[in-house]
Formats: structure tokens, C-alpha cells, sequence
């Protein structure tokens, strides 16, 4: 290698870079016009450095599609999520308005048939109505103590449990129905099932089913 070439060798880095002083350029462009090897040089490196900005410029472009995708993951997560609350609450809605409340009517003892009859028309417009006599209300209760019924034994000759009849309401007409009944002769007491909450509902129905 001739001495100038190991020069200008040396030099065509900075020169490729554009960062040499301007005589030195000279000097290196002089001696390109006149050697092939330098030149073949030359290029050689304007190839690598050509090839080395395309991977970055690869790179680049793999970081920004990675942002992309993260990005486009999150958005998907908040959205199922948001989704997920959505489904839940329509759920908790839905079985808010299916399940009825109940008023169920307890009947003085001595309540006569007329009276008897005014109740149940009263509150029959405002849902299913069913009636439950004295005997079948201890007999559920018999039933519901099983084994223990014997706790009840004799409690049929001096029954304590009421006749009632319960209707199944829509939840804003209980205070109707409640005020409309509550007056009316023969009528002992008004009671009402009605849960304000529909998560406490929805909650209460949950551990219901489980028991
Ligand atoms: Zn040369």
C-alpha cells in the first residue's frame, strides 16, 4: 500500500461523515480521481454506513409498531373491562325488576267472609295473590322444622299463626297497596319484602340459591 493510501485511508471516515477540514478534503478527492483502491474503498464504506442507518431506521420503526401494540393492548383491556361492568350491572337490573316484592296481608281470627272478600279485592288488581289459612301456615312451618317439628307438637288446638294473603307487587306500589289494606276491617297487619338496593338484592339472591 502506497503511503498516501494509508492516509487517505485513515481519512475516509471522517470524510464520509462530512467532519474533515477542508484541505484535507482536497487532498483525499485529489487522490480518489487517481486510485481505484481508495475508491472501491470509499464506497465499501458508504455501503456500511447506508446498510447501518436502514437498521436503525428498522429499529425505530419495530419501537414505534411495540408502542402501537401496547398501546392498542391497554385500550383493549380497559374496554373488556368496562364491558364486564356494563354486563354485570344489566344482569343486577335485570333480576332487580324480575324479582317481585311481596306484601303479604295477615288476617284477624275472627275475620268474616265479607271482609275476607274486600281484601283479597283490594289488593287482587296489584299481582298474583295466594292465601295461606291458619293450618297451612303451621304446616309450612312443620315442614320447615323437619326433624324438630316436635317443638310445634300440640300447637293445633291453640294455633298462633295468622291467615295472610301475599301479593306479588311491583316495588312501587307496595306504600299503595300498604296504605290502601293497612285500614281495612279484619286486617291484623301489613308486612312487605322489598329490598331498595339492587346490589343487595342481587347479593341476598346469590347466597339464597347457595342454601
Ligand atoms: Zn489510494
Amino acid at each position: 500500500m502506497k503511503k498516501e493510501c494509508e492516509i487517505v485511508q485513515d481519512l475516509l471516515f471522517g470524510y464520509n461523515d462530512g467532519v474533515i477540514s477542508k484541505s484535507s478534503t482536497e487532498l483525499v478527492e485529489n487522490h480518489l480521481k487517481e486510485c481505484d483502491i481508495c475508491k472501491n474503498k470509499l464506497e465499501e464504506i458508504q455501503k456500511d454506513s447506508k446498510d447501518d442507518n436502514q437498521e436503525k431506521e428498522v429499529d425505530y420503526l419495530k419501537k414505534v409498531k411495540n408502542k402501537l401494540k401496547r398501546r392498542k393492548k391497554i385500550i383493549i383491556t380497559v374496554l373488556s373491562i368496562l364491558f364486564i361492568i356494563i354486563v354485570f350491572n344489566v344482569v343486577i337490573f335485570i333480576n332487580y325488576k324480575l324479582t317481585p316484592s311481596e306484601v303479604q296481608v295477615f288476617l284477624l281470627d275472627n275475620i268474616t267472609e265479607e271482609q275476607k272478600d274486600d281484601i283479597e279485592n283490594t289488593i287482587k288488581g296489584f299481582g298474583d295473590i295466594t292465601y295461606e289459612s291458619k293450618e297451612e301456615a303451621l304446616n309450612r312451618i312443620r315442614e320447615k322444622l323437619g326433624e324438630n317439628a316436635y317443638i310445634i307438637n300440640g300447637w293445633d288446638e291453640d294455633n298462633p299463626f295468622r291467615a295472610s294473603f301475599t301479593v306479588k307487587v311491583d316495588s312501587e306500589d307496595i306504600e299503595k297497596i300498604t296504605s290502601l289494606v293497612e285500614n281495612l276491617d279484619g286486617v291484623h297487619s301489613v308486612e312487605f319484602m322489598h329490598i331498595g338496593n339492587p346490589y343487595e338484592l342481587f347479593i341476598i339472591n346469590i347466597l339464597m340459591n347457595k342454601s
